[in-house]
C-alpha cells in the first residue's frame, strides 16, 4: 500500500531535553490508516500531528473498542533505530483479535512506522536516557448507537520525545499488593493491551497513589492469591538462585521487556522459571532470607527494581530498599543495547 505523505507547513519548537519528562510533547507529523468493512485497510496516509474529528457517536466513546502500543525510537550518533517493533504490531494484532477489531498487516506496519519516524527523525532526542515514545493505536470509528463490533476505524501512530524515566539512573518504587481491586481475569482482557484495562486500573491506583505507593501489584481475579503483574509493568522476584516470573496464564500482558528479559536471563544461564507464585511465597521467601530482589519490567523504565511492598499493612523491604544486582544488570544490558553501547547479539535492533 502507497503512503500518502502531507508534510506541515508549521514545524513546531522541539522542547529542550531537560524539560522533556513523559508524555507532555508531540512531534510534528502521525500517521494514519482507515478501515471501512468491505474495503479494508486503505488510506495510509502521515498527516501533520493535530486534531481529528469526530462525530459524537463514534463507538469507541460508548463501547470502548480501543487498542494500543508503546515502544521506543533511541538515537546514537545520528543513527535512530527501533527496539523489536515487530512485537509491538505481532501484541496489537493479537489485541485486535481480543476485541473483534479486524488485524493490520505488521510488515507494512513496521514499513510506516519507520517512514514517520524517517521524516520526524530531528524529534528523535540524543540526550542521555532520552528517546522518542512511540504510540500506535486503533480506535472504532462508525457512529452508531449499539453494541457490536465496529464496522470502521482509524489506526494511528503518535511519536513524542521522551526523558529519562529516572533522571539518577535507577530508582527503587514501593509497591501496594492490591487485595480488592483486580485488573483482569481469565477469558477476559487482560493478555490484551486494551485501553480498557486502563480504565479498571484507575481506582486502585489512586488509593496507592495517596497512601504513598507508586504502582500497585495485582494479584489474581478470583482468590487474590497468585502474583500477576505491577500496573503497567511484569514482575520477577530472585527467590534463592531462582528467577522467576509469573506464567503468562490468559489475564497478564505478555511485556516485550518481560520477554526480552527472560532471553538475557537464559543466555546467562541463571535458572530462570515462568510459573505460578503466590503472594505468600514471597514474604515467605523474604522471611526465610531468601527473597533477594524484585523488579517490574515495561518500556516506558525498561527496569523497576521494588524497593518495598506493602500487603494486607505488612510491609516488606527489599534489597535493603537499594537497586538489586540482577535489576542492574538487566537495566545495562537491555540499554546497552537499545543506545548501541552493547552489541544487538540477539537481532532486536531495526534501524530506521
Ligand atoms: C504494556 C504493558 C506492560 C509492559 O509491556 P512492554 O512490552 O514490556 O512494554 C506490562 N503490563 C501492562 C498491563 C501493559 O499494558
Amino acid at each position: 500500500m502507497e503512503i500518502k505523505l502531507e508534510l506541515t507547513k508549521n514545524p513546531k519548537e522541539k522542547p529542550a531535553s531537560e524539560n522533556l519528562a513523559f508524555g507532555n510533547f508531540f512531534s510534528d507529523h502521525m500517521f494514519i490508516m482507515d478501515y471501512e468493512e468491505g474495503k479494508g485497510w486503505h488510506d495510509a496516509r502521515i498527516i501533520p500531528y493535530g486534531s481529528i474529528s469526530y462525530e459524537p457517536a463514534i463507538m469507541v466513546f460508548h463501547y470502548g473498542q480501543a487498542i494500543f502500543e508503546g515502544l521506543k525510537a533511541y538515537k546514537k550518533d545520528s543513527e535512530v533505530v527501533l527496539f523489536r517493533p515487530d512485537e509491538n504490531f505481532k501484541r496489537l494484532n493479537n489485541s485486535c483479535d481480543a476485541l473483534c477489531i479486524p488485524r493490520i498487516d505488521e510488515s507494512f506496519a513496521v514499513e510506516a512506522l519507520k517512514k514517520l519516524i524517517d521524516i520526524d527523525r530531528d524529534w528523535v532526542p540524543d540526550a542521555p536516557g532520552t528517546s522518542l515514545y512511540i504510540r500506535p493505536f486503533i480506535i472504532a470509528t462508525e457512529p452508531h448507537i449499539g453494541v457490536h463490533p465496529s464496522n470502521k476505524y482509524h489506526f494511528i501512530i503518535i511519536t513524542g520525545p521522551v526523558g529519562a524515566y529516572y533522571k539518577e539512573g535507577l530508582n527503587p518504587v514501593k509497591i501496594f499488593v492490591e487485595s480488592h481491586y483486580v485488573r483482569a481475569v481469565k477469558g477476559g482482557l487482560g493478555e490484551a493491551k486494551a485501553s480498557a484495562n486502563y480504565a479498571a486500573s484507575l481506582k486502585a491506583q489512586q488509593m496507592a497513589a495517596k497512601n504513598g505507593y507508586t504502582q500497585v501489584l495485582w494479584l489474581d481475579g478470583i482468590e487474590r492469591k497468585y502474583v500477576e503483574e505491577v500496573g503497567t509493568m511484569n514482575v520477577f522476584f530472585v527467590i534463592g538462585d531462582e528467577v522467576v516470573t509469573p506464567a503468562l496464564n490468559g489475564s497478564i500482558l505478555p511485556g516485550i521487556t518481560r520477554k526480552s528479559c527472560l532471553e538475557l536471563l537464559r543466555s546467562w544461564g541463571l535458572n530462570v522459571s515462568e510459573r505460578r507464585i503466590s503472594i505468600q511465597e514471597i514474604y515467605d521467601a523474604a522471611e526465610n532470607g531468601q527473597l533477594k530482589e524484585a523488579f517490574g519490567t515495561g518500556t516506558a523504565a525498561v527496569i523497576s527494581p521494588i524497593g518495598e511492598l506493602c500487603w494486607n499493612d505488612k510491609k516488606l523491604t527489599l534489597s535493603g530498599g537499594k537497586i538489586g544486582e540482577l535489576s542492574q544488570k538487566l537495566y545495562d544490558n537491555i540499554t546497552g543495547i537499545q543506545y548501541g553501547i552493547l552489541p544487538d547479539q540477539f537481532n532486536w535492533i531495526v534501524k530506521v
